[in-house]
């Protein structure tokens, strides 16, 4: 299904590409959890999203060369970030030999590249071992397109940022999405510019100040906003609740205040908590009690919402025709307190049975969403979560703006 954006036209696509024989250069987004101890990849859906784009080169007899970073190693070399652990995992999804280059540019690189036969798939090693990645220094991205005829851009979750493998790379060589960034565009641009209401949004997590772009652009577009985990006890604040030890942005409470009253002028549904699972010390949920009401009492802190809190967002759920999710509705990873998330993931999951277009934005709720066993019943989950944010917050995407529309 390809639906474009009325803001973002589409790109051009990398099947129209004659591609037999070539050398193509694929951004692709492995940033995939490893294993401390073993250094094994611990979950593979990054890997697994980028297969279809890789049968087609394959089946088309392209030399495949796959660049994309991993972790943060602040343009060093750190063995901690290789990728080297990622090829076999590769290799066994794709089930043929996935060959790894030790260096992304320079002698390594090329070396690996000249040993490629048209099929074949090369990994090289972690772009941002190079300072100029993060630069988006033209110089190195001419030493990547010194590798390559084409370039496909198949890293959704990296197109967020100006860096020489997302933005210089796509001047220098004939350039097209891969299927999966078009997949990513095709449905956020539904999400963001076609929605069937009703439509609501459900935004958890860490903190409002990561969030407040994405906040702003719903109040203007939903018809219900459901604010779960720790940030909804800054817009509780600024209800004149209290909130006890809830972790709270104070600086943040006047945007809330704003939020809430736009919610009102427009007439968007908000539903923040009603109660909530409260503990007074995180590592001891056996002393966790549910509250009666919205508020947190004083030496407490909220690390879930309550039963009544599901069922007040249940009915808004089941009736929704668009559905996005972006942010854990409690601290999900400990399970005395994954019940809210738990609850809300599988209310979701029943909406799409039902026909409902779910979408979910990346990140934690895509661990949320795997830990309820519902992913395979979600409409999509997109494997970025920046980028889905700005995406939807109708920002510029350097990563796909560089490419050519087609
Ligand atoms: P984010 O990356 O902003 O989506 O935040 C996800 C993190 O928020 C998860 O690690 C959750 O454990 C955490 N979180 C959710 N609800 C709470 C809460 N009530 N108190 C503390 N942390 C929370």
């Amino acid at each position: 299904m390809t639906v474009a954006s009325a803001t973002t036209p589409k790109r051009k696509s990398f099947r129209s590409l004659s591609l037999e024989g070539k050398r193509v250069l694929v951004r692709v987004d492995y940033n995939v959890p490893l294993d401390k101890a073993t250094g094994q990849v611990t979950d593979d859906a990054r890997l697994r999203a980028s297969l279809p784009t890789l049968r087609y080169l394959r089946e088309k007899k392209a030399k495949i060369i796959l660049i994309a970073h991993l972790g943060r190693p602040k343009g060093t070399v750190n063995p901690k970030y290789t990728l080297k652990n990622v090829a076999p995992a590769l290799s066994k999804l794709i089930g043929a030999p996935v060959a790894f280059a030790e260096d992304c540019v320079g002698p390594k690189a090329a070396e690996a590249v000249a040993k490629l036969n048209p099929g074949d798939i090369v990994l090289l090693e972690n772009l941002r071992y190079h300072p100029e990645e993060e630069k988006n220094d033209v110089d190195f991205a001419k030493k990547l397109a010194s590798l390559a005829d084409l370039f496909v851009q198949e890293a959704f979750g990296a197109v967020h940022r100006a860096h020489a493998s997302t933005s210089a790379i796509a001047s220098l060589l004939p350039a097209a999405a891969g299927d999966l960034l078009d997949k990513e565009l095709s449905f956020l641009g539904t999400v963001k510019s076609n929605p069937v209401r009703p439509y609501v949004a459900l935004v958890g997590g860490a903190k409002v100040s990561d969030k407040i772009g994405i906040v702003d652009t719903f109040i203007n577009q939903v018809d219900t906003l459901f604010i779960g985990g720790a940030m909804a006890y800054t817009f509780l604040k600024a209800q004149g609740k209290e909130v006890g030890d809830s972790l709270l942005e104070a600086e943040q409470v006047e945007f809330c205040k704003g939020v809430l009253a736009k919610a009102q002028a427009r007439n968007v549904n908000v539903v923040l908590p009603l109660d909530h699972v409260v503990v007074q010390e995180i590592d001891k949920p056996e002393a966790a009690k549910t509250t009666t009401d919205a508020n947190v009492p004083a030496g407490w802190k909220g690390v879930d919402v309550g039963p009544k809190t599901v069922e007040a967002i249940k009915p808004a759920i089941a009736s929704a025709k668009t559905i996005f999710w972006n942010g854990p509705a409690g601290i999900f990873e400990m399970e005395p307190y994954s019940k809210g998330t738990m609850a809300i993931a599988h209310a979701i999951a029943d909406a799409a049975t039902k026909g409902a277009t779910a979408v979910v934005g990346g990140g934690d709720s895509v661990a949320a969403v795997a830990k309820a066993g519902v992913s395979d019943k979600m409409t999509f989950i997109s494997t970025g979560g920046g980028a889905s944010m700005e995406f939807l917050e109708g920002k510029d995407l350097p990563g796909v703006k560089a490419l050519p529309e087609g």
